[in-house]
């Protein structure tokens, strides 16, 4: 990837009021709420404030290279995600429970690099990684390699809950999917001509033969390409969210197509706990994306969550000091959100733009694209 790397400024995400009155126990302290919330189980959950982070992939995303109406579905897309959410904790789900809805709706939406909307490898394949971490038990599922699994967010989900495994790759994780009866799609299903005209161009770029069109997939178009086919305005796109819930339980999760013309069954970092997913209550939870062999080699979830955890240091501080300092200094392109159990927010990104948003219980979403944005 030859993106320039540009620095940008990094926002605090100011809690703002809602934040500033939680009530929230220290880092570490958090109960274990029940699936089912207040309602189930012999937990009483303390009455905490919820939140969340969330992205959409950061990558080179500027105002130059997007549309109004590119702009106005992507801000559609990541809001509808978000209340998508907040509702589940809203209604006193867990904060598992949320990711999962949320990123859902992101691998449903194919304007991110996830599920429908993935990115194909060099093969003309789509192959489908992700991974999600509940920090309260510190158990975690991830997949890799997908290639039917509609919604892998949720054989990962499976994955931690009803094996005694970590991680499924291939073929394996998508029976583990089907037999516990996750909808299986054929590959024509998560093709989108955007995706394809990128293949092709990068592809080209690296003078390496060309796939046939995959079977299934519509006709190759005649006419110039609508709106949101186009611009090939970022590579990366994952899509990853971070919860608060109202039990004061942290979790992360994250869904990716991984990246572009990607070859030999190549994995990132998004389905390897440490490195571009991780959670812990005694710490933070993280989600990141970019360049998975920069995240994976430096473990950035865990590392700034080790920041927290070990050197005392507040959130947004870690997570600039990994990705502004740490990465920057070795090229490592991309971006995190993060979030404690006291309710601190935070994203960090040295690309120009991360597709991204925050709500916190009482708020109202804050949803953000460039550098320049709060
Ligand atoms: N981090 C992902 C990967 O390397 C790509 C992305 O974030 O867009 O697979």
């Amino acid at each position: 990837m030859n993106h320039r790397l540009r620095r940008h400024a990094t926002g605090w995400l100011a809690a703002g009021a809602a934040i500033a009155a939680l009530s929230l126990p220290a880092s570490g302290q958090a109960v274990k709420g029940t699936q089912t919330g207040a309602k189930a189980g012999t937990v009483q959950p303390a009455a905490h404030h919820w939140a969340i982070v969330l992205h959409g992939g950061a990558g080179v995303i500027e105002r130059s290279s997007m549309t109004p109406q590119a702009e106005a579905a992507y801000r559609a897309g990541l809001r509808h995600a978000i209340e998508t959410g907040g509702a589940v904790l809203d209604k006193g789900g867990t904060a598992v429970d949320a990711i999962e809805a949320a990123i859902r709706t992101l691998e449903d939406n194919p304007l991110f690099n996830a599920g429908k909307g993935a990115v194909f490898a060099a093969d003309g394949t789509i192959q489908m990684d992700a991974a999600i971490m509940d920090g309260a038990t510190m158990k975690a599922g991830a997949v890799a390699d997908v290639q039917h699994t509609k919604n892998p967010i949720s054989a990962a989900k499976l994955v931690m809950e009803k094996s005694p495994y970590v991680l499924l790759v291939g073929k394996g994780a998508d029976a583990f999917a089907a037999q516990q009866g996750l909808q299986q799609e054929p590959q024509s299903y998560f093709f989108t001509e955007r995706r394809w005209q990128a293949l092709l161009r990068e592809l080209q770029r690296e003078h390496l033969p060309i796939p046939p069109r995959p079977e299934g997939a519509p006709p190759a178009p005649t006419q110039p390409l609508a709106f949101l086919e186009t611009p090939d305005n970022h590579k990366y796109g994952t899509v990853g969210m971070v919860a608060l819930d109202k039990y004061g339980n942290i979790a992360a999760g994250t869904s990716t197509g991984g990246l572009t013309a990607k070859r030999w069954n190549r994995v990132g970092d998004s389905p390897l706990i440490g490195a571009g997913t991780y959670a812990s209550n005694q710490s933070c939870a993280v989600s990141a994306t970019g360049i998975g062999e920069y995240f994976i080699r430096y473990t950035v979830a865990r590392t700034i969550c080790a920041l927290v955890q070990y050197k005392g240091m507040k959130l947004q501080a870690a997570a600039d000091e990994v990705v502004q300092r740490q990465l920057v200094a070795v090229h490592g392109d991309g971006g995190v959100i993060a979030i404690s159990p006291d309710g601190q927010m935070a994203w960090s990104f040295n690309t120009p733009g991360m597709f991204r948003a925050r709500l916190a219980q009482g708020g109202a979403p804050q949803i953000a694209i460039y550098k320049d944005e709060p």
